[in-house]
């Protein structure tokens, strides 16, 4: 890149501090010409200088500190500077202006990290999870990001990517010698490595359901039959009336959605209609919707009215939970208790005593839910989280599954362009194989100064 851009990194609102970033070959001459440094001996690479910040015109506008980082060892591969100053947006506008003028350029949103792309910095997968982190919203999510940052799905990617090569390579060997047979023991020995490799894949392409569900909440459905406290459990987790709660049986006829954040780790819980046998028509689809949002939860809490004896419409929730990952809540635990505790143990391996009107309970059943969602990640494993990500591995999954089918023919072409084709893929996550449409979709999601 032959020119030098700047925008500030915070947002312009009144704050503490106000960060300007600066990159490209002129950053140390424009941060020279608006940090006049207190001491003398000027900036040296990577220290923290204090001094004054000024105009173009000479005026002292601000007091506060910079740094440079000289090429290549930084964010962007190139000579950057970053300015310290008080968050004013006047300040910051100011600084900017008097960059501007004395030759620097207004950076696009994600600018700073796309040249850190093209210079070898970081692999597009590590670029995808610098916006991850930035917009994470709990520190599961982030930590995931974090990995992911640092190269876990890029290395292993890119390792698969490499194997695939190799055997493409392989496979063009014996296409170019068609006379010769393709030796069975070869083919044989392709055929194991592209198993495994595609399993890999699959793999990866399979954590997408949990990496979404972290990065955008766990979904969690709650049920039980009308009346037993599902609104007055969304509402102890939401601490305020989200839901309505009645006495009448049968109110709460559409979904309703709340977020929680419980050890790290973002909930969404859905507040269902109460499943049973109905002849009312709105509550019936209500019923259907409830039934949806059960299959498709990730976790499920079956509810029932501690104060009653289970009745034959509990039967119906345990049947609908079933095989499901259930927490069994046995709500109104203030009320004198008539369930059959012993019942329900014996179906659901977790049991929850709780008030949803006194909250007695609730982080109990909190911390269990988010314990179950933070053991289940691997230690150094990153999750896919990205849509786009998951897409291409999808696509790399099947390509490699078509070379499996035509390995089992012995027809080395087919193989070759199916694995090559796996192998193109793959490299749309990594950035190696990446159009400029797909960079231009990624780094527009970018904010200015990132
Ligand atoms: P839903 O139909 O399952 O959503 O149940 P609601 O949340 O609408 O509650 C039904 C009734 O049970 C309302 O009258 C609530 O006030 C009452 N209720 C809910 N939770 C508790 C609880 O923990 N203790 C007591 N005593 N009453 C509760």
């Amino acid at each position: 890149m032959t020119d030098t851009i700047a925008a500030a990194a915070t947002p312009p609102v009144p704050s503490a501090i106000g960060i300007i970033r600066i990159s490209g070959p002129q950053a140390l001459s424009l941060l020279q010409g608006v940090v006049h440094p207190r001491k003398k001996g000027g900036f040296l690479p990577r220290h923290m200088t204090f001094g004054g910040i000024y105009t173009q015109t000479g005026l002292r506008i601000d007091e506060g500190l910079a740094v440079y980082m000289p090429a290549p060892a930084s964010y962007t591969g190139e000579d950057t500077a970053e300015i310290y100053c008080h968050g004013s947006p006047g300040i910051l506008a100011a600084v900017l202006e008097t960059l501007f003028a004395a030759g620097a350029r207004q950076a696009e949103p994600g600018e700073f990290t796309r040249r850190a792309f093209l210079n070898g910095r970081m692999d597009l997968s590590q670029s995808e999870a610098v916006i991850d982190l930035i917009e994470s919203e709990t520190s599961a999510a982030a930590a995931n990001a974090a990995a992911q940052l640092q190269g876990v799905l890029g290395k292993r990617l890119t390792a698969v990517r490499e194997e695939l090569i190799l055997i493409a390579s392989q496979l063009s060997a014996m296409i170019d010698f068609p006379d010769e047979e393709v030796p069975e023991l070869e083919m044989q020995e392709l055929r194991e490595k592209l198993t495994v490799l595609c399993e890999t894949v699959g793999r990866l392409r399979g954590s997408y359901t949990r990496g979404a569900a972290l990065k955008n909440g766990v979904p969690c459905a709650i049920t039980g039959k009308p009346n037993v406290g599902k609104s007055s459990l969304l509402n102890a987790f939401a601490g305020f009336e989200r839901a309505i709660v009645t006495e009448i049986p049968g109110t709460t006829r559409d979904v309703l959605e709340y977020s929680v954040v419980s050890g790290g780790v973002k909930f969404s819980f859905f507040d269902t209609a109460g499943i049973r046998d109905t002849e009312d028509a709105v509550e019936k689809i209500g019923v259907a919707r409830a039934t949806d949002a059960v299959r498709s939860a990730s976790a499920v809490l079956a509810v029932f009215d501690g104060s009653r004896p289970l009745e034959p419409e509990d039967e119906i929730v345990m049947q609908a939970v079933d095989g499901r990952d259930a927490w069994c809540v046995i709500n109104k635990c203030d009320l004198p208790q008539r369930i059959e505790e012993s019942a329900l143990r014996a179906r659901f391996a977790r049991v929850f005593p709780v008030s949803a009107a006194s909250g007695l309970g609730i982080d109990a059943l909190l911390s269990s839910l988010a314990a179950q969602f933070t053991a289940s990640r691997e230690a150094g494993e990153s999750l896919i989280t990205n849509p786009r990500q998951a897409h291409a591995l999808e696509r790399a999954e099947a390509a490699l599954r078509r070379a499996l089918d035509a390995a089992e023919l012995l027809t080395a072409d087919v193989v070759c362009t199916d694995v090559e084709e796996a192998a193109a893929i793959i490299g749309e996550i990594t950035g190696q194989t990446a159009s400029e449409e797909i960079l231009e979709q990624i780094f527009s999601r970018f904010c200015v100064g990132k």
